[in-house]
This record gives structure tokens, sequence and C-alpha cells, in this order.
């Protein structure tokens, strides 16, 4: 394992001795907790911020089965109080290294663990548009969470980019609570479900197909987006007060590369059908582990991984 830089002698007192130490809060994570406990193995999830991940930003999730129509938050609120019957989690503690060996040790920001296994359930990040202005306004207009920060431009124009299920649902959100906006998408059409196509064509929200945003401008705040037609090349300027980017995301795979797990081309970590990587008794799961990237399917693959690595490490009689 290529796993470096924590020193064993480390002055800093061991935080706890895990079978499996899960990292990350979202679904996956969860649930992974809830099943690993149930299974009988001693675990405990790390979350470098709060429990929820990425649906936390999710205005309103309607394909999670109990629930036609559920806030992301609320769904998350519900699903980590579920957790925490079972499981420990240690919030707004982040990992920073991981050493393998006979055991699994980590360093985080608040100490040390060991685990015999490590199920990583780290999710992903906001793409960002990596266009001239976007850093700067961030958090000045620019916005990657329409369910944190549309409050603040009702009655304001804004533009959403993106043309997927994230960002037709925050458009639709943004829509109902008041703000004027436009979605921007770089093709000619949506890879989003059909049936939040259909609620956008409904509410009549404005759309600039075959778009790309090439600069945000502003000082203190935005003021103004420069557009550029990729068919016609035609560059427009539109005043706007707020930049809803919603263009997918990345998986946070940086500790799978330091535990030297094998990757696709995405970064994302590749798993087989029982969530195990090429690493013995390391796993992953949810957005890290790519697949379709929805809640239900995070959900199942930490309950997978869980009682892959409850097979693994306790070698049941049914194996035998
Ligand atoms: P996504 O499905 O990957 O869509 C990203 C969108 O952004 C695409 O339309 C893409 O355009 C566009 N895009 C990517 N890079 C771009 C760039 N540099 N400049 C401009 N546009 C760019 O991402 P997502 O919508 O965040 O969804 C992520 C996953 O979560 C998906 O699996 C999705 O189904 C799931 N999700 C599900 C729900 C739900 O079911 N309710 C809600 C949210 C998210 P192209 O189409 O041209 O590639």
């Amino acid at each position: 394992m290529t796993i470096e830089g924590i020193a064993s002698d480390s002055a800093e007192a061991a935080l706890g001795e895990y079978d499996v130490i899960i990292i990350g809060a979202g679904p996956a994570g969860l649930s992974a907790g809830i099943y690993a406990r149930r299974a009988g193995l001693e675990c405990v999830i790390l979350e470098k911020g709060v429990p929820g991940g990425q649906v936390l930003t999710s205005p309103n999730i309607e394909n999670y089965p109990g629930f036609p129509e559920v806030n992301g938050m609320k769904l998350m609120e519900l699903m980590a109080d579920h957790a925490k019957r079972y499981v420990d989690i240690r919030e707004g503690e982040e990992v920073l290294r991981i050493r393998g060996g006979e055991k699994f040790e980590l360093t985080t920001t608040s100490g040390r663990y060991t685990g015999r296994a490590i199920i990583l359930a780290s999710g992903g990040q906001h793409r960002k548009l990596e266009v001239a202005g976007e850093e700067g306004m961030t958090g000045k207009g620019v916005s990657y969470c329409a369910t944190c920060d549309g409050f603040f431009y009702r009655g304001h124009e804004v533009i959403v980019v993106g043309g997927g299920n994230t960002a037709l649902t925050d458009a639709l959100y943004l829509n109902s609570i008041g703000c004027k906006l436009t979605i921007i998408h770089r093709r000619n059409a949506f890879r989003a479900d059909r049936h939040l196509q259909e609620s956008v064509s409904q509410h009549k929200i404005p759309i600039l197909w075959d778009t790309v945003v090439e600069e945000i401008i502003g000082t203190d705040h935005v003021t103004s987006v420069r557009l550029r037609n990729l068919k016609t090349g035609t560059i427009q300027v539109n005043d706007v007060h707020g930049v809803f980017v919603a263009i997918g995301e990345l998986p946070s795979s940086q500790l799978a590369a330091e535990l030297g797990l094998d990757m696709d081309q995405g970064g994302f970590v590749i798993v087989d059908r029982s969530f195990r990587t090429n690493i013995q008794f390391v796993y992953a799961a949810g957005d890290v582990s790519g697949g379709i990237r929805q809640i239900v399917a995070a959900v199942h693959g930490g309950a997978a991984a869980a009682l892959s690595c409850f097979e693994d490490l306790m070698n049941p009689y049914y194996r035998r």
C-alpha cells in the first residue's frame, strides 16, 4: 500500500479501535453504519462536515421510495437520526491520512483511529465552470447550492447553469421562491429526467440552449455574465445578480488515491458487485464509486459494503 506520512509513534492518542471505520456520512455512509452495527461490527463514522452529504443541497426529492416529495435536508436529518441509534457519527472530523498495514491507521483533524476495515463513502464535490470570475465571485453571487442561497435572490435575475437533474431541480426551486431565472445549457437537449423537463416547460422557465458562460462579472457582487452561443458564436452580456452552477460533481477520491485503490478515468473508485475494492478490507460506496448516483443506489451500496465487510471480517458460518 502506498500510504505515507503518519508516524506510528505519533504523540497523538489513538481515539479508538474499530472493526470498520466509515468515511463520510452521506446516504452511503449512514446506511453502511446501520448495517455494520446491526451485523455486530464495532464501527464509527467520520464526517468532515455535517451528516447528509450533497443531498442536503437538494431542495426537493421525488424519487426516494416511501417519500413522494421530501426536502433533501429533511430526508438526511431522518436518515442521520436513524443511523445515530446504532453508530457514533463524529462530525467536523476530517480524515487527513490513512496508512495501511495489519490494521488501517487514520489520522484525522482530531486524532488517530485504527480499524480492521475501511468503508470509503466520501461522496463528491461540485464541479466548477472554471471561467473567469467564478472563483472570486463565489459567495458573492456564485453559488453551488440553490437550497442554501436561493432565498437571498428572490425577485432578482439569476441564471442556473447545467442540464441535468440537479440544474432542473434547482431551477424549479428558484422559480418557486420568486427568482427571475434563465437556464443556461451548453447543448440543445437536457439530460434530466423527463418529469423534471416537463415541469420546467409547464412553468415556462426561459432556457438559453447551446450557450456557455464565458465570464462572471462583478466587483463586490455579481452584476452580469458574458455568454456565448456555441452554434452562432454570438456573445451577449446579461445582467444577473446570481449564478447557480449545477454541472455535476467530481468524486472526493483523494483518500482513495492515497490508499492505492483502482480508479477509473473519472476518478471514481472501482468496486465489484459486493462493493469491494482492489485492496482487501477496503470497500467503497456512494458517489465516490460512481454509478447512477442516486440516493437509493448510495443506500444500497453502503448496506452491501457493510455486509461484505462483515463477511470478510467475521467469516460467518454460511460461507464455510
Ligand atoms: P449530471 O447529471 O452529470 O449533469 C451535469 C450537467 O451539467 C449536464 O447537463 C452537462 O451537460 C452539464 N455540464 C457539465 N460540465 C459542464 C461545463 N463545464 N459547462 C457547462 N455545462 C456542463 O449532474 P447532476 O445534475 O448534478 O446530477 C448528478 C447525479 O445526481 C446524476 O446521476 C443525477 O441523476 C443525480 N441527481 C438526481 C436527482 C433526482 O433524481 N431527483 C437530483 C439531482 C441529482 P451535458 O448534458 O451536455 O453533458
